[in-house]
């Protein structure tokens, strides 16, 4: 039975991160992911917000680790070839109580180390946001907001500890987890998957929405996980300069509000609601959800309309009370709970990396580090965020370069392969990582070119083509050309 130093449960932008950090040192390590792909869980479905840290909670562990992400997201970023651009963003204010409070919030983030956080007026809105409503009197201006794309996010931390040795086992679902007698004082644990067993002496669990019940494998309870789903709606590309920077109206008790998002790939979005469902697995979107959307947005922005959206979604963040919790748990030495990682979790990944890496030093794990730790990763091109003339140089080297597939977001059948080559098995896999399928025909005019580039990359019929895995088929039999 193949024995790990450590084992992660989850492969999304916190099992990704914990597992790209822990792969600088010389550990046997190795992620499960019940989904056919990374990314496939919460991660897949957010508003992509490198948020600053202005609206969290002081002294929980949510701004703590949001503001250090924040800055440790710019270096890995580069590192891994992620498009981060630090937008900025703006906390609106349209009534003097809301102005007031916009002041109380800036003193807090101040103390928790949000830089270059400032007051702007009516003029300064006029000018930096010139579709604002001319209603809002005052804004907080926090320099620091960033947008990435957060499945790119996730397949470049893996890529890169994939090439610093870390094993992914993916569609392997975790199903028992027995805590094995301890020898020389070194945990053990024997995990049960639906791809085999295996041994670590370590196990983080980083499983999202299924954190309560993995926690529960290993004899730890203490927590339950609400989905709070997130709607969201997704602009046309025209809409591309509607906003400069990301708008958010003041917090509410529970969310950062109902923002209008500028995203990394050039479409606008807006959203999420947040209302707490019990069904871990309801993506459903509804025309409530899209009145309360547009209802609020409407307030910073009034000229957007229902006709502007192409697209929505909804995501559910865990949520296990008001905070995360990252603990070892001495119930059951070895096993360290990343749980409840709801919203800033893209942007607090980089710091909950470190933050588990330290827990598994103080509870025995050596940390040697490797003489070579292969840092950088080699970027992709995407012909939808380069210019013309890089563009046409790209196709006269590789002809397929010139090959539109997706006539919508431009993107190649060379861009297509090469995902395919960088770990892509689904068509949501390949949109994730290419935005073919993402425009406004919604993969009318590509689906069937790409099936067909997917079917023979990876040797399968069309039959065994999935959207997300088993049981999305798209194709029930092949039928000839009679
Ligand atoms: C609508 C919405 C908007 C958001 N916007 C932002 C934002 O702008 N900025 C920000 O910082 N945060 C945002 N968040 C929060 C952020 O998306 C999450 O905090 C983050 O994605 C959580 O990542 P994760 O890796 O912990 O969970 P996940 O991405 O869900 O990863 C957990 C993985 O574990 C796998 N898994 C579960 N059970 C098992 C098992 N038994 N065996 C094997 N694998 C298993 C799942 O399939 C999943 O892939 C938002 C969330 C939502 C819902």
């Amino acid at each position: 039975m193949k024995e790990y130093d450590v084992a992660i449960v989850g492969g999304g932008v916190t099992g990704a991160s914990v597992a790209r950090e822990l792969s600088r040192y010389r550990l046997r390590i190795a992620v499960f992911e019940k989904e056919e792909e990374l990314a496939f869980g919460v991660s897949k479905s957010n508003s992509g917000i490198i948020h600053s840290g202005t609206q969290n909670q002081p002294g929980s562990l949510k701004a703590k680790l949001c503001v250090r992400g924040n800055l440790l997201m710019r270096r890995i970023s580069r590192e891994l070839g992620v498009d981060f651009k630090e937008v900025g963003s703006l906390i609106v204010a349209f009534t003097e109580e809301e102005r007031l409070e916009l002041l109380k919030i800036k003193k807090e983030s101040e103390a928790l180390g949000v830089p270059g956080l400032r007051m702007v007026d009516p003029a300064w809105l006029k000018k930096h946001e010139p579709n604002l409503s001319d209603k809002a009197i005052a804004a907080l201006y926090a320099p620091t907001t960033g947008i990435v794309s957060p499945y790119r996010l996730v397949y470049a931390l893996c890529e890169n500890a994939a090439g610093n040795e870390v094993e992914f086992h993916l569609g392997s679902k975790v199903k028992k987890i027995i805590s094995l007698p301890a020898a020389e004082n070194i945990p053990r644990f024997k995990i049960f998957t639906s791809k085999g067993d295996f041994r670590a002496r370590y196990v983080i669990n980083a499983a999202g929405l299924y954190a309560d019940e993995v926690s529960k494998m290993a004899g730890v309870g203490g927590f339950e996980i609400t989905p709070r789903k997130g709607e969201e709606f997704l602009l046309d590309k025209k809409r591309e300069h509607l906003v400069n920077h990301v708008l958010y109206p003041l917090p509410t008790k529970i969310s950062k509000g109902i923002l209008v998002i500028k995203t990394s790939d050039g479409n606008p979005m807006i959203g999420p609601t947040a209302h707490d469902v019990s069904d871990k697995e309801d993506l459903s979107t509804s025309d409530e959800g899209l009145r309360e959307v547009l209802e609020n947005v409407k307030k910073m922005i009034p000229t957007i309309r229902e006709d502007d959206i192409i697209a929505y979604f909804s995501g559910l963040r865990p949520v296990a009370g008001h905070d995360f919790i990252i603990r070892h748990e001495a119930v059951a030495p070895g096993f360290i709970n990343v749980a409840g990682i709801q919203s800033p979790g893209l942007t607090s990944a980089p710091a909950v990396a470190l933050m588990v890496r330290d827990i598994l030093k103080d509870n025995g794990l050596s940390l040697r580090k490797k003489i070579f730790f292969h840092k950088y990763r080699r970027k992709e091109n995407h012909l939808f965020s380069i210019p013309f003339e890089k563009a046409g140089k790209l196709i006269k080297k590789d002809a397929s370069y010139g090959d539109i597939v997706c006539r919508c977001e431009m993107v190649s059948a060379k861009e297509i392969r090469d995902a395919i080559d960088r770990g892509a098995t689904t068509l949501d896999g390949i949109k994730f990582r290419t935005r073919a399928q993402a425009g406004r025909c919604h993969g009318s005019f590509c689906t069937a070119r790409i099936m067909k580039i997917l079917a023979e990359k990876t040797d399968k019929p069309l039959t065994e083509i999935t959207k997300r895995g088993k049981g999305s088929e798209i194709v029930k039999e092949e039928r000839g050309n009679d």
